[in-house]
């Protein structure tokens, strides 16, 4: 797929360590120039993380080249040269690109081809300016930092290779992939937590944990949830479930597919159809088979006699008795067409569209709302091989999904309790940093880019802005995101390590619950349409799970973890075994997940099998506890704690479990 050129309105969003890391993509140029005066350059866009530039040279770039590459971009950034913005006209630009001027340190005997090729694609009437750098001249809509010496720290990551503009028909470049910082200091933190987050990989410690596995015949991005895996994911559910009771919701589910007619209703199809999985064709039966296979044979004879017809003139555009065949072929695939759509069915995307069914299915009166329809729904959806990703991005996930049908009135006081309940999330999970992206509208695009609701749009997104601002919540506004039908919130956190994950969206939505022709009726008895909001504060389990897995290290909280408490006997005569087992029972009475080691390790041995499985709390049980009604205590990765009364012990696992505490 092409790469889509970045807006002036985008470029002008552009946060401070965008503009940084995109000004080093300059630096980077510069110096690459004074090594290798021939380069030609492409594109060099801040990216997530950093920076590159896509670069066209015979020299293939490795990391060997990277310590020169950067002691010239240390000059050029030591020589602290201004970012000159230079406004041009189209020729001028021109001329320059063809004398090699673009890109380069110097005119050249060679045209900058990529260069002019970036100058056809601005817009005519767009603003051309061009940004210089000490020698260095490049087409640039900026912005840019001041000068070259703002760049405190910057590196060279890797090399990989690119077409032009995303089309494999173009030239095949190489880019240059670096990173840059305000300061040495925090380029440092950056790299240190790359080296934990790899130890923390979702993957590696998915496979170490036996959470979850892949397997190709099952198909790629469908991931398994092997039984330590389920567990975490009946425990989320389980806090879900109770959450949302507590918060009025009605729990439902529906089944995983259905026919092409609701989602060409909720406008997914045929506007979100890349991202679905193609249809499933299903035979028709009865009086409409033998209408489809008439039609059918209808088409071929038609398709034959237009066959004749162009025999005899086969070069010749279609006229007279040719062209009516050819609309009459038209006519009658349309037909073979509705007649089987109702016969195609889709896996959801989406559990929206269901859920309206639900709410359609029954009168609605204003007393019945609001309504909160909650379901663990399952989805499917497209997503490219090259894009599959552990469970981060994957081709089935549950979602902790829920639709809330209310009244304009009510509106305010639901999006407030949804947002509570994200606050009592992040407190459980010990998130401390998040950030909450509020996208509204631009009036200047109803009717094309947002619903024509102008009204609507200023009282729910005011609405919106109240609750986040009354409750105290970190957000920043960012306009014209809005989803087409109504204002939305994309949730971001921040990992342990500081990695930041983007896990769930709330979205209103005042337009489809009028596709489906969705109404209550009110006091005065007229009829009236819900406003919906679409929320999933824990997101999917994959992606929530993949998260939680890097956030804790593996290392999860009683309540959460796989294995909460494992019994370690010294030794194995028999009154020892015999308590050991007691302890167990009665903490599986409880709904713990308790086991018994009674393997015949000594007790390091089982000790150290206990750390490595990541068994949350240790019992470890001889003698003198057995006589004193007591056991020793030993937390994952934290060591003994010492000998406790039995009861005590237990009581208070069961207590931490409960509480979910941290
Ligand atoms: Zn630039
Ligand atoms: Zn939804």
């Amino acid at each position: 797929m092409a790469e889509e050129r970045k807006s002036l309105e985008q470029r002008h969003q552009m946060s401070d360590i965008e503009r940084l890391r995109h000004s080093a993509a300059h630096v980077l140029a510069t110096a690459i120039l004074r090594i290798w005066p021939e380069a030609q350059f492409a594109a060099g866009p801040p990216v997530e993380n950093g920076f590159y530039y896509d670069i066209d040279l015979k020299h293939r770039i490795t990391p060997e080249d990277f310590a020169q590459i950067e002691a010239e971009m240390k000059k050029e950034v030591k020589a602290n040269n201004v970012f000159e913005r230079i406004v041009v006209s189209r020729a001028e630009a021109l001329e320059l690109a063809n004398k090699g001027r673009l890109g380069a340190l110097t005119e050249r005997g060679a045209p900058s081809p990529f260069k002019i090729g970036n100058l056809e694609e601005i817009p005519e009437g767009e603003e051309i300016s061009l940004y210089k750098n000490g020698d260095f001249i490049d087409l640039c809509a900026g912005p840019h930092v001041m000068r070259t010496g703002n760049i405190g720290a910057f590196k060279l990551t890797h090399v990989a290779s690119a077409y032009y503009k995303g089309d494999e028909k173009n030239p095949q470049l190489q880019r240059i992939y670096g990173t840059a910082f305000k300061n040495k200091t925090e380029m440092e933190a950056y790299f240190t937590m790359l080296e934990e987050a790899k130890k923390r990989d979702h993957r590696k410690l998915g496979k170490e944990m036996e959470l979850f596995c892949f397997d190709d015949d099952v198909g790629p991005g469908l991931p398994l949830w092997m039984p330590n895996g389920t567990v975490l994911i009946e425990e989320l559910e389980a806090l879900a479930k109770e959450t949302e009771f507590a918060a009025g919701y009605d729990r439902v589910r529906t089944p995983h597919l259905a026919r092409e007619n609701m989602y060409l209703t909720s406008g997914h199809l045929p506007y979100y159809a890349e991202s679905m999985f193609p249809p499933m064709q299903l035979s028709l039966d009865g009086a409409a088979a033998t209408q489809d296979q008439e039609l059918r044979n209808a088409y071929t004879q038609l398709h034959d006699q237009l066959r004749e017809h162009t025999l005899a003139n086969p070069d010749r555009p279609l006229t007279g008795r040719g062209e009516e065949l050819a609309k009459e072929i038209d006519a009658l695939e349309k037909k073979i067409d509705a007649l089987n759509a109702g016969n195609r069915y889709y896996l959801k995307a989406m559990n929206c569209p269901h859920h309206h069914k639900i709410f359609g299915a029954v009168p609605r009166s204003y007393r019945d709302l609001p309504l909160r329809l909650a379901e663990y729904g399952t989805c499917y959806r497209y997503e490219q091989s090259g894009e599959l990703f552990g469970l981060m991005r994957v081709r089935s996930m549950q979602m902790n999904d829920a639709h809330i049908y209310c009244t304009e009135e009510q509106f305010e006081s639901e999006f407030n309790a949804v947002n509570e309940m994200y606050l009592k999330y992040f407190k459980i999970f010990g998130i401390d940093k998040y950030l909450m992206r509020f996208s509204t509208h631009d009036p200047a695009k109803l009717g094309q880019k947002f619903v024509d609701a102008p009204e609507l749009w200023k009282k729910t997104e005011d609405m919106v802005r109240n609750v986040l601002i009354r409750s105290g919540i970190n957000f920043v506004e960012v306009p014209n995101e809005a989803a087409f039908y109504g204002p939305k919130i994309d949730v971001q956190v921040w990992s342990a390590i500081g990695r930041e994950f983007t896990i769930a969206t709330n979205q209103v939505d005042f337009a489809v619950p009028s596709r489906f022709g969705l109404v209550y009726k009110d006091r005065d008895n007229t009829e009236k349409t819900p406003l919906c909001i679409h929320r999933a504060p824990l997101g999917t389990h994959e992606r929530f799970i993949g998260f939680l897995i890097e956030h804790y290290a593996g290392n999860f909280p009683l309540w959460l973890a796989p294995i909460q408490v494992r019994v370690l006997p010294i030794g194995d005569e028999e009154p020892l075994v015999e308590y050991a087992r007691g302890i167990q029972a009665e903490l599986r009475a409880a709904g713990i997940r308790a086991e018994i080691d009674a393997s015949s390790n000594n007790i390091k041995g089982k000790v150290l099998h206990a750390e490595q499985s990541k068994v949350h709390t240790m019992l470890v049980v001889g003698h003198r506890d057995l006589e004193a009604g007591a056991v020793s205590v030993r937390l994952h990765g934290k060591g003994a704690l010492g000998a406790k009364p039995r009861a005590e012990v237990i009581a208070d696992i069961i207590a931490s479990a409960k509480e979910r505490r941290a």
